[in-house]
């Protein structure tokens, strides 16, 4: 790929390069109203002021609105266009965008917001590594991966109206949980709180019911991704998920990154997944690469003290790719809509270093990790905040997610 220059100053390691352009929904910091933009190093392209200013060929009322929904819904077409011709605008030597640089916002002047309007949220449990760690702790080490895992990319419906945008605090959950040994449960605020470090993927396109989109079909459907951390309450859900699976133990809240990378900057990152064996179902089948080698960081940082770094992982761990998870979405013919968000299931490696909760990486709370400041922690404390970031680079050229971060609040 040919690396882009921009007349703009953009830091050489940002995350927002020329070549990645992420949508997202900003209002300006005390009065602004929310409107959409792209981030671009240390700024925002505002959309609806291009519009207006006619560089861009869209109505400004679709960028002058709370979600990115109507925008995403015009179509890959437009959508690619739009973030095409800003990069086009942002690169060529006599940019009319560098006469009309009231266009362009600081970052450090803006509130982001949720993107999208989410309809439905579903949460996949792609990770073989994942699933292998809390079957060994939570049923058989012997027999960890249940007989389904390898056949079905696994996942449950989750709850849409709890995923907050990156910043917000979440409170801890309280709710039934049975102790060690006793008889009965008890109801207290979950003592094992937990973070999973997981990316998701923005429907961009809908669906009729009875409907079925193919592997080959299913990129067209994916507008972009996030950083997403699905919060877990790891003593709520040992003593709830059988026999339906997860319910209050992770719909208390879901954080998500602002910014949405979309599929086509992510496109020089794709590389192959791993090899899956037994063989999947026709309908499950696909050609090409199709996971993505985005790095990814977990921190964990307490009131007043420093980040200390619990976990690297790397999306491209992924046993089930995006196309799998929609084919199997909707082969039973589950109609989706534009702004559903389909989550990956917790990322972790094969190394220890690599797990994406701190279930795996204290080990159920046996293994303690020490903090640069001395505290330990199996789990999340009250007021601390955990941070996730993501981003993939090739040579010389890197495409970020920024981050996704929340502070847990103690129960009230
Ligand atoms: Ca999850």
């Amino acid at each position: 790929m040919k690396k882009l220059t921009s007349w703009l100053d953009i830091p050489a390691d940002s995350d927002f390069s020329i070549h990645n352009l992420p949508f997202g929904i900003f209002s300006k910091k005390k009065k602004g109203k929310t409107r959409a933009g792209i981030a671009i190093g240390n700024q925002i392209v505002d959309l609806a002021a291009l519009a207006e200013a006619e560089l861009i060929d869209v109505s400004p009322f679709v960028f002058r609105q709370s979600t990115l929904n109507d925008f995403i819904a015009l179509g890959k077409k437009v959508t690619n266009k739009v973030r095409l011709d800003v990069q086009r605008l942002l690169v060529e030597a006599d940019s009319p965008l560098q006469k009309k640089q009231e266009i362009l916002i600081l970052q450090a002047d803006v509130q982001m917001h949720l993107p999208i309007h989410i309809g439905d949220y579903t949460d996949f449990y792609s990770s073989i590594e994942h699933a292998t760690n809390v079957g060994k702790m939570f049923r058989d080490p012997e027999n960890a991966l249940l007989p389904n895992w390898k056949h079905i990319p696994v996942g449950y419906h989750g709850r849409a109206s709890s995923i907050v945008v990156s910043g917000t605090p979440i409170r801890r959950p309280k709710g039934q949980v049975m102790p060690k040994d006793a008889t009965a449960p008890v109801f207290k605020p979950s003592e094992r709180l937990d973070f999973e470090l997981e990316m998701g993927f923005i429907t961009g396109k809908n669906t009729q019911l009875g409907d079925s989109v193919s592997t080959t079909d299913a990129a067209d459907y994916i507008f972009g991704l996030v950083l997403f951390n699905d919060w877990s309450a790891r003593d709520i859900q040992k003593w709830e998920y059988v026999p339906l699976g997860p319910f209050l133990g992770k719909s208390f809240g879901s954080s998500m990154s602002p910014w949405i990378v979309t599929l086509e900057a992510l496109e020089p990152f794709k590389v192959a997944g791993p090899k899956q064996d037994p063989k999947v179902l026709p309908y499950l089948k696909y050609t090409g690469k199709n996971n993505y080698d985005i790095q990814l960081e977990v921190a964990l940082q307490p009131e007043n003290s420093v980040a200390h770094t619990v976990s690297n992982s790397n999306l491209k761990y992924m046993y089930w790719n995006m196309r799998q998870q929609l084919a199997h979405h909707t082969i039973n013919g589950c109609n989706i809509n534009v702004g559903d968000v389909m989550a990956s299931g917790t990322i972790s490696g094969k190394d220890e270093s690599s797990y994406g909760s701190m279930l795996e990486i204290s080990w159920g709370g046996s293994k303690p990790v020490t903090l640069k400041d001395g505290s330990t922690r199996t789990f999340i404390e009250d007021n601390d905040t955990v941070i996730m970031r993501g981003f993939a680079e090739k040579d010389g050229i890197k495409v970020g997610f920024g981050e996704v971060s929340g502070t847990i609040l103690p129960s009230d």
